[in-house]
């Protein structure tokens, strides 16, 4: 029975909103909508430039709404957790008084029964706004604006917006990876040769990706614990939301002793940036059990293993170390 794992990775942004987003968004926390004038239209949400010509347009604002007509809709019978309300609503095109453009909302109508072209709706608000475009909760039914909670006021000027992108997905988990896992709790490092063609593997790979075969417990063996640098890289850290590191640190390329096995971006235990260069002879440390490990960055594929640290041996010189990568 093969054991799923749900990850999710998010990549989080700040967005600069520029001249006419950041007022159109800091309206919305003054409860106002704004458009844009263009010759004779105004367009709301507004834009910079002319959406048929691409031709810059001039800053002049304008208020339109907040309450406006419908023009169509669709139901949503059956709301998802991205959708803006958890109860059945409306997707409208709704032409806000005073604007000439459509801007696509949702409508809180209670039953698809009470919603029709030319319905008038207006805005509920969140109590609490941050300059976003869900600082309108959704349209209601009527001419009355509406706040949900307590109403927090204004902001003074929004200019910036976190946007954060994520995607959330599920991968298989093989019995390999879970006994290398096992393994490294008894510091033990759990590697797969294969019975086809006699490659040996580390990390956790539940088949050879030569041939194809899968592994099974047969195949497992115990590797060495020491070996020589082949290649490392020295990452500086940029900041940015998440990132932990402050200081340049490294990962190195293992080749463990009397294997043809190389292991990657491994991190380093009380080897110094400006120390570490091919040839050094390393040992593995091992957490000890209850120990926090933070080796997300190799994938969490050797469980306790901890990293590298320099044995004090003479180093190999052999000019063939660069090249061994994999
Ligand atoms: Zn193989």
């Amino acid at each position: 029975m093969t054991r799923f794992v749900e990850s999710t990775i998010t990549f989080p942004y700040k967005r600069s909103l520029g001249p006419v987003t950041g007022p159109f968004m800091t309206a919305l926390t003054d409860k106002r909508i704004l458009g844009i004038r263009n010759g004779d239209q105004v367009i709301v949400p507004p834009l910079e430039w002319d959406p048929a010509t691409g031709a810059e347009l001039a800053h002049d604002l304008v208020e339109v709404g907040p309450a406006g007509t419908v023009e169509s809709w669709t139901w949503v019978p059956v709301p998802s957790v991205q959708h803006p309300l958890a109860t059945p609503f409306a997707f409208a095109f709704i032409r806000l008084d005073g604007a000439t453009t459509l801007m696509l909302h949702a409508v809180d109508a209670g039953d698809s029964s009470a919603i029709a072209n030319g319905a008038r709706v207006a805005p509920r608000w969140r109590g609490t706004r941050r300059g976003a475009i869900d600082d309108i909760v959704c349209f209601v039914l009527g001419e009355e604006s509406e706040v949900e909670g307590d109403d927090a006021g204004p902001k003074e000027s929004v200019e910036l917006m976190d946007y954060d992108a994520s995607i959330t997905y599920v991968n298989p988990v093989s019995p390999t990876l879970d006994r290398t896992v096992d393994a490294s709790a008894e510091g033990r490092l759990l590697g797969q040769e294969c019975p086809t063609c006699g490659r040996v593997y580390v990390g956790g790979r539940g088949h050879c990706p030569i041939d194809a075969t899968i592994f099974s417990e047969a195949d497992d063996v115990d590797l060495p614990q020491t070996g020589t640098i082949t290649n490392f890289v020295v990452v500086t850290p940029t900041q940015y939301p998440g990132q932990t590191e402050t200081e340049p640190f490294v990962r190195v390329f293992v080749l463990l002793d009397g294997y043809d096995v190389v292991l990657g971006y491994q991190p380093v235990v009380e080897l110094a940036p400006a120390d570490v260069h091919v040839g050094v002879r390393v040992s593995a440390v091992w957490a000890s059990p209850g120990e926090a490990v933070d080796n997300a960055s190799v994938g969490g594929n050797y469980g306790r293993l901890v990293g590298w640290i320099p044995t004090g041996e003479p180093d190999i010189d052999d000019p063939d170390l660069v090249n061994r990568i994999f």
